[in-house]
């Protein structure tokens, strides 16, 4: 029982404490009585029994009184308050050994008054010693047999005409004393447990609190914080007393998808742990977190200057670029950071700006580092407004659909034609898709764009009529919708046109998003009768996998390529590996972008013939590409 308890520190300090405020006191009354013991026997006895044993007694209770003291308790390891209360009924044994036995020789030296004393002084000692160790019963039952057990001895072997209902007196109230202390005890166990299961299960509530507290800020993944604090704390930084504004930076992995797709979740999850514990080592950030996904968030301190923050921000790319070693893998991938020093705006404005910066850093890939400028700040502005313009646009009044040939170099004829949108907010100007796609994206009205577009394009050029094919470009959107198949197969036959004169041209964007959904509806487009084509080919980081796993008919070389035609023979070298890959693998290959006849010669000794460039026809409305097919 004794050990359990000891198995609770805050057990043992209670106890050590509560012993502490009464064991100096009874070791004093110790003390105080041995010297009314001297006062009355120092004529009578010897000087050892008056002056040697009693000093002696006296000096090792006075020890015991000091080293019980309840500041001295206080301080000690609960280690070494067991260590005491382990040895204390051995030691209150002693002391109460050595005083009886002291006061039992003095007894015959003593006349009738000064034996009532001794008795008198023996029996109040014991009484007060067994109420101040009533927290130790044990020590205190030792401590009465001890003392009671001799002097009562002693006290009948001599000729006292009480001494019988002395004696029977004393060991009543000894007695009582002791059930009483005892059934004491036993209540300060019972409270003394009831308090600490009280405060344990107070700690419990309050773990658990913390642990809801944690998981309401934290990622569970990676132990950054997670958005809603990372806007928590931005908030914090924007209203800083100083007035100094944090630095905010937001940081997208490029080839993550790749990874989470190719390796699965758990290597995902690891590179992302990993990731975040390298971004949280990098200096002088306030704050970072997981935005979500594989986007992460960091607030620099605002005392450091540009110049600063963006090399801190380039060591940081270079870090995450280092491979990361899962097993016998090595994963490499890279981040795009985009950064912005925020001012007086609410955290949105500011996240729309590193945002914005964050997108160009991605547009120019592998590892990049882009701050929101000045510029910038007029794009925001100019998209903010187009924003709410497009918003409300009637798409199907201001879109227009321009088609571009494309043409087999050998013969000169189109051999098919793309279909490219264009808008008129205002009935004049005529806006390319790189000014509103994104918007159309953002806004949630791609796919009224790709409807209109499909529809008009249908109608107004029936290229199939003359032998050609008709070419659609796709958002990545678009091939990701539950209906991807059955919507575009409608709207086709609907226009009464043949699935296999529509080439569907897609980006790796979709694919990337979600590989598995976008090879499905693909899949299912192309047994209809479609035929699909992988634009912007070569710009991508993981194409030829693509390639090789994805149910396609053409691949379309982008027109990067075209430019570096005649000036890399690296670039020459890759159009030559496409070009080998598509035959391989059964696909039509198209170059785009020629726009001289120095490319379209260097574009024909690699082999490729279907091309598709200013050189052979700029993007033109339906009637005049009707014209170019009947000269
Ligand atoms: P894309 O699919 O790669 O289309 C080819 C783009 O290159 C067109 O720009 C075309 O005008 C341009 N181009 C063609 N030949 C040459 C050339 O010789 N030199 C140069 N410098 N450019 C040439 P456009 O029409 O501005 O379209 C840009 C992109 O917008 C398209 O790139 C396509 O990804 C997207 N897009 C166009 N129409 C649609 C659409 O209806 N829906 C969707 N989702 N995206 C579209
Ligand atoms: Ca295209
Ligand atoms: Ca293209």
């Amino acid at each position: 029982m004794l050990r359990e308890k000891w198995h609770s520190e805050a057990y043992v300090r209670a106890y050590g404490q509560h012993l502490s405020h009464r064991l100096p006191l009874i070791y004093c009354v110790v003390i105080f009585n041995a010297l009314l013991l001297v006062w009355s026997f120092h004529r009578t006895a010897p000087p050892f029994l008056s002056v040697v044993l009693p000093t002696v007694l006296v000096f090792f209770t006075a020890l015991r009184a000091w080293h019980w003291r309840p500041a001295a308790v206080r301080r000690r390891t609960s280690a070494m308050i067991v260590h005491d209360l382990q040895r204390l009924p051995q030691r209150c044994l002693m002391i109460s050994s050595g005083f009886v036995a002291w006061a039992l020789m003095l007894y015959s030296y003593g006349g009738d008054p000064e034996q009532d004393v001794i008795q008198y002084i023996t029996a109040i000692t014991c009484f007060a010693g067994i109420l101040s160790l009533g927290q130790s019963p044990r020590t205190a039952v030792i401590m009465a047999t001890a003392v009671m057990t001799p002097a009562n001895i002693v006290f009948l072997m001599h000729d006292n005409p009480n001494r019988v209902v002395v004696v029977a007196v004393q060991t009543i109230i000894t007695v009582l004393l002791l059930l009483i202390t005892t059934a004491y005890h036993r209540d300060f166990v019972r409270l003394e447990r009831s308090r600490l299961e009280l405060s344990r299960h107070k700690h419990s509530i309050e773990d658990m609190a913390e642990a809801w507290r944690q998981r309401s800020i934290r990622d569970p993944l990676t132990g950054a914080w997670n958005r809603g604090r990372i806007l928590v704390l931005l908030e914090k930084g924007l209203g800083a007393a100083d007035g100094v504004r944090p630095w905010l930076a937001l940081i997208d992995l490029d080839g993550f998808k790749h990874i989470n797709d190719t390796f699965g979740h758990i290597a995902g999850d690891a590179v992302l742990t990993t990731i975040a514990e390298r971004i949280a080592r990098t200096p002088h950030i306030e704050a970072c977190g997981r935005m979500g996904g594989d986007e992460f968030a960091v607030i620099l301190r605002g005392g450091l200057d540009d110049a600063r923050v963006h090399a801190e921000l380039a060591m940081l790319a270079h870090a995450i670029a280092r491979p990361i070693r899962l097993g016998d893998l090595s994963l490499n991938l890279h981040a795009s950071i985009g950064y912005y020093r925020c001012q007086g705006q609410s955290i949105s404005a500011c996240l729309e700006r590193a945002d914005t910066a964050l997108y160009k850093a991605k547009d120019l890939r592998n590892g990049a580092v882009v701050a929101f400028g000045e510029d910038d700040e007029r794009t925001l502005l100019e998209r903010q407004v187009m924003t709410r313009v497009f918003t409300t646009a009637d798409l199907r009044e201001q879109l227009a659909v321009v088609f571009q040939p494309i043409v087999d170099s050998d013969t000169g004829r189109p051999v098919s034609f793309e279909a490219l949108v264009r808008w008129s907010p205002d009935g004049r100007r005529l806006l390319s898709p790189a000014a509103f796609i994104s918007l159309a994206e953002s806004t949630g009205r791609i796919s009224e764009v790709t409807h209109v577009v499909l529809e008009k394009a249908l109608n107004e050029f029936p290229a199939w009529q003359w032998g050609c094919t008709l070419s659609i470009n796709l958002s990545a959107h678009d091939i990701l919708r539950d209906d991807t198949a059955e919507w575009i197969g409608g709207l086709v036959r609907k226009a009464g046109a043949p699935p296999s004169a529509i080439i569907l041209e897609i980006t790796e964007t979709a694919l990337v998003r979600d590989y598995k959904r976008a090879a499905a509806n693909l899949a299912s487009l192309r047994a209809q009768g479609f035929r699909i084509a992988l634009d912007d080919f070569g710009t991508g980081q993981s194409s030829l996998a693509h390639v090789h796993n994805l149910p396609l008919d053409h691949i379309k070389i982008d027109q990067s390529f075209a430019r570096s035609l005649n000036s890399s023979e690296n670039a020459r070298a890759i159009i030559a590996t496409i070009r080998a890959l598509s035959v391989q693998l059964g696909l039509e290959c198209t170059i785009e972008g020629i726009e001289s006849v120095e490319e379209q010669v260097a574009a024909r000794a690699l082999g490729l013939r279907r091309m598709q460039g200013y050189l052979f026809g700029r993007p033109a409305a339906a009637v005049e590409s009707r014209r170019l097919l009947a000269a």
